[in-house]
């Protein structure tokens, strides 16, 4: 029996919860997929209980095709839109969004199985984004006035414009912020936007597709397909002018080499293998409450989660102990209430990824120090929140992703050799630095080589810092989402010079000869100039 209070109890009645969430939405939701004619569908489990959501049109490249093409003929109206009104549907988003919270927060848990707590981090994040560029796209697309080369005589003017029709491939750990935040920058650029949400988190993102219909976005500028990444993705990339794609490295080398192949330009957003450096002067309790937070949130199905953790060799045994009281206190249930520390893993493939990691650590001589097993008594894809030491480059936890619910604790002796050990893997996507010094953590922090480093918090500071870039160095990814570069990147620059007075050519009635000496004089001139330089 599942736990008195769990999604079981309602879902498996047909009334909808109090939200609103019930059979009759999810299929008004599924309704907005295009499909070019009646499809065969694929059910969604909830993964608290593993009982069936609702079902789905299971798209195919047809149905791609069609939703690009009627994206690309509602762009033309859209981009005529002034980027102000464009912008004001994100603000009535963003205002829609809040109040309509609770049927988000119920749809994010039901279909990921994450705590509500983590659900409403997604509420928080979607509408810091909206609220971002809804206030500021204006201001980031402005054309912007360049320094000519022959200041006075020519004048130079970067014009911003969208790239047409952007697709969006989305994975199934975070369904709202990763179903819609890449779409609203793409939209406030003036795209078109076909999106391609995971199978699991399509019904989430329906739900945001449909409350920005109700903010004001016109019908057709975003499209959405359902169905599987592999049918699917390849044909969006055969249709739009930009691929944005979220997942594993593995999959965004592939978009990279199709998205190549047709020189259209994309932007990826990988996989990590996150480090946080404790140092030495750390405030413990702090640096354990955040790393619960940090490689706990969500099971541990976040991108930027931490699963490496290093402390110097004098406090680790007190760290590791202090650590695994605060795990062992953590309240892991599925009920959709707030006082809740972790959900369940989302789906069947990505348990069984990370019972194969532990399963294969300790078999190699690594040290269980809480956790390490499956909760079937709470829902079928719970899984305790597990910490492991006497870990070795031999073991799969070491260096390859987890994404999910494991953390593995390392001795140092001196901070160098820290600094080295969290910069020793092929990722770069975010790291952590505990320091009760700000200027010690931030030198630390300058010398890892990830795209995000949070000092003294795990990754929602950075996360939260809209208008600063996110994204991964090294195979973590390429291209950033958030400030400028999160919007920009659905731009293609032009740039418009206008000649003035006289041509950039030798003047009339003056000989070449004096012209070819007296040019590289005044070239070389306005290297003194100051203003000019
Ligand atoms: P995955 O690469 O297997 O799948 C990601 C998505 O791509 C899925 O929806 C999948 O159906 C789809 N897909 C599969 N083949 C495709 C193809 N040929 N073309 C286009 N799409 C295709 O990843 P996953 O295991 O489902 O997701 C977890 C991974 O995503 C982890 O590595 C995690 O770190 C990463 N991730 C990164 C970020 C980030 O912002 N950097 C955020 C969330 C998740």
């Amino acid at each position: 029996m599942p736990p008195s209070g769990s999604p079981a109890d309602h879902w498996s009645a047909t009334p909808p919860l109090a939200s609103g969430v019930g059979i009759a939405l999810l299929d008004r939701l599924a309704a907005q997929v295009v499909t070019a004619h009646e499809r065969r569908t694929f059910p969604v489990l909830a993964p608290f209980t593993g009982a069936r959501l609702g079902s789905l049109p299971a798209c195919d490249a047809g149905d791609v095709a069609l939703a690009c093409a009627t994206a690309r003929g509602a762009q033309r109206d859209w981009v005529a839109t002034p980027v102000t009104a464009r912008c004001a549907v994100l603000l009535r988003f963003h205002d829609l969004l809040l109040a309509r919270r609770e049927q988000a927060l119920d749809l994010i848990q039901l279909e990921s199985g994450k705590a509500r707590r983590h659900a409403l981090e997604e509420i928080v994040d979607t509408t810091l984004v909206a609220r971002y560029y809804g206030l500021h796209a204006p201001r980031l697309l402005r054309p912007r006035r360049h320094a000519a080369g022959l200041p006075l005589i020519t004048r130079a003017v970067e014009v911003r414009h969208p790239v047409g029709v952007v697709g969006v491939v989305a994975p199934w750990n975070f369904p709202l912020i990763l179903g819609i935040t890449d779409v609203l920058a793409a939209l406030a650029a003036g795209n078109a936007v076909v999106l391609r949400p995971d199978e699991q988190s399509s019904f989430t993102a329906l739900w945001a597709v449909s409350l920005l219909r109700d903010a004001g976005l016109p019908a057709g500028v975003l499209r959405v397909v359902t169905g599987e990444g592999p049918v699917l993705g390849p044909a969006l990339v055969e249709g739009v002018d930009f691929m944005m794609f979220t997942g594993s490295t593995r999959t965004g080398r592939t978009v990279a080499t199709q998205a190549a192949a047709r020189l259209i330009g994309c932007s990826l957003e990988l996989g990590g293998k996150n480090p946080m450096i404790v140092l030495e002067d750390a405030d413990v309790d702090r640096a354990t409450e955040g790393l619960v937070r940090g490689a706990f949130a969500g099971a541990g199905q976040v991108c930027v989660s931490i699963e490496r953790v290093y402390v110097p060799r004098a406090v680790f045994e007190s760290f590791a102990r202090r650590l695994v009281e605060r795990v062992a206190a953590m309240r892991v249930s599925p009920a959709l209430a707030y006082d809740v520390d972790m959900g369940s893993m989302t789906v069947p493939r990505q348990l069984e990824a990370v019972e194969a990691h532990v399963a294969d650590a300790l078999a190699k001589g690594a040290t269980l120090l809480t956790g390490g097993r499956r909760r079937p008594d709470l829902g079928p894809l719970f899984y305790e929140p597990t910490v492991l030491t006497d870990v070795t480059p031999a073991m799969r936890v070491f260096a390859e992703e987890t994404f999910g619910p494991v953390v593995t604790l390392y001795p140092y002796d001196d901070v160098e050799q820290a600094i080295a050990l969290a910069n020793d893997t092929p990722y770069g996507l975010n790291a952590s630095v505990w320091s009760r010094s700000a200027r010690r953590a931030m030198a630390v922090a300058r010398r890892i080589r990830a795209g995000t480093v949070n000092v003294n918090e795990a990754y929602a500071a950075t996360w939260t810092a809209t208008d600063a870039p996110i994204g991964g160095m090294k195979q973590s990814g390429m291209g950033r989402r958030h400030g400028a570069e999160g919007i920009l990147k659905y731009t293609e620059a032009q740039t418009i010079a206008v000649q003035r007075l006289m041509p950039l050519a030798p003047p009339p009635l003056l000989p070449e000869a004096l012209y070819a000496t007296w040019l590289p004089r005044l070239v070389g001139l306005m290297r003194r100039v100051p203003g000019l330089r």
